[in-house]
């Protein structure tokens, strides 16, 4: 039988760093992290998080998981989110993932708020056995790549924090904007990039999710027209969709990565493509939370 390319890590942790305020970072041990693997910065794995009453039922693994969990009974269905693998240290058996902590309203956020010293969840991530071709990231940038605007909330802090290391690593890198916002101005992290790069960091301080990374846009790119009827054709309905627009092949130069609340995202693709005639191709563009709403 062929392996799939995810598979369960059970974890526990092992050590907590403050970040920031609103930031940790959860660093998670387990005998199997060793035949973890990470293929791209935002890298994304499934997290699963123990009940109420603190056990963590067995879960569904290969490749029909998905199908088998959402037919657990709702009583005994773990809790499931997306997160990114920040660092994996196979060889010290580690792996980081820095979490939001957005309050209580989540179980993500809830868990990480409290989780001490040997807590456990179970991870879903790359199975570095499996040979076939490796997805579960977006950061796929074409050759010839001359320049890059980042765009993320708080949640894709971690994500394009790894893809400024990336960058920071590659002989001669692009020329790089980041857009960065986050709750509050004590968020901003110390981040590696190129040193040609400019990031922009940009405390909400209780404006509107996403619209200071709007303002900032708008003012680096201002429109050339307005927004083209093809460009509202490509909208989606957020309330029963996630938006999920993967970046393709090609020789554009300029990369586009965007990561945030849905809403703010759509209205971003919106704007590099419709108003500034950005081709699609080179737009990567993920809603990474819903206002209001849980994705799981
Ligand atoms: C590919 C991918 C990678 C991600 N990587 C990370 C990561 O590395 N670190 C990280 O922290 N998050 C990351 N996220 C986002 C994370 O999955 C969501 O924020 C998730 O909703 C958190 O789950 P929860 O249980 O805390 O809240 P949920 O139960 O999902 O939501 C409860 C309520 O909180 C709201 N909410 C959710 N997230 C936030 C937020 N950040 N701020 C304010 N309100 C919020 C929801 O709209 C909802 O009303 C990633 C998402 C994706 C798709």
């Amino acid at each position: 039988m062929s392996r799939a390319s995810y598979r369960k890590f059970p974890l526990r942790v092992c050590r907590r760093t403050a970040l920031s305020p609103g930031f940790v970072r959860i660093t998670l041990h387990g005998e199997s992290v060793a035949g973890m693997a990470t293929y791209a910065p935002d890298q994304r794995v499934k997290l699963f998080f123990p009940l109420a009453d603190g056990t963590l039922p067995a879960l569904p693994d290969g490749d029909d998981w998905y199908a088998a969990y959402r037919a657990m009974p709702a009583a005994i269905r773990p809790p499931m989110r997306t997160y990114t693998i920040r660092a994996l240290r196979a060889a010290q058996r580690e792996v980081d993932v820095d979490f939001v902590l957005h309050g209580d309203g989540g179980p993500a956020s809830a868990w990480a708020m409290r989780a001490g010293i040997g807590d456990g969840l179970v991870m879903l991530a790359p199975d570095a056995g499996f040979d076939g071709t490796p997805d579960g990231f977006e950061w796929r940038p074409p050759s010839g790549l001359r320049r890059v605007l980042l765009i993320g909330d708080e949640t894709a802090v971690p994500a394009i924090a790894g893809i400024l290391e990336h960058l920071a690593d590659t002989p001669e890198p692009p020329r790089v904007v980041a857009l960065l916002e986050v709750p509050r101005a004590t968020d901003r992290l110390d981040l590696r990039a190129p040193a040609s790069a400019a990031l922009h960091w940009l405390p909400r301080d209780g404006a509107p999710h996403g619209a200071r990374l709007q303002a900032a846009l708008h003012r680096l790119m201002p429109a050339h027209h307005a927004t083209d009827a093809e460009a509202a054709r490509l909208e989606i309905d957020l309330d029963s969709e996630i938006l999920w627009e993967r970046s393709a092949a090609g020789d554009h130069g300029f990369h586009a990565w965007i990561a945030c609340e849905s809403a703010a995202a759509m209205a971003m693709r919106r704007h590099l493509i419709g108003a500034l005639d950005i081709d699609r191709r080179a737009v990567a563009c993920m809603g990474y939370w819903r206002l209001g709403r849980a994705l799981d």
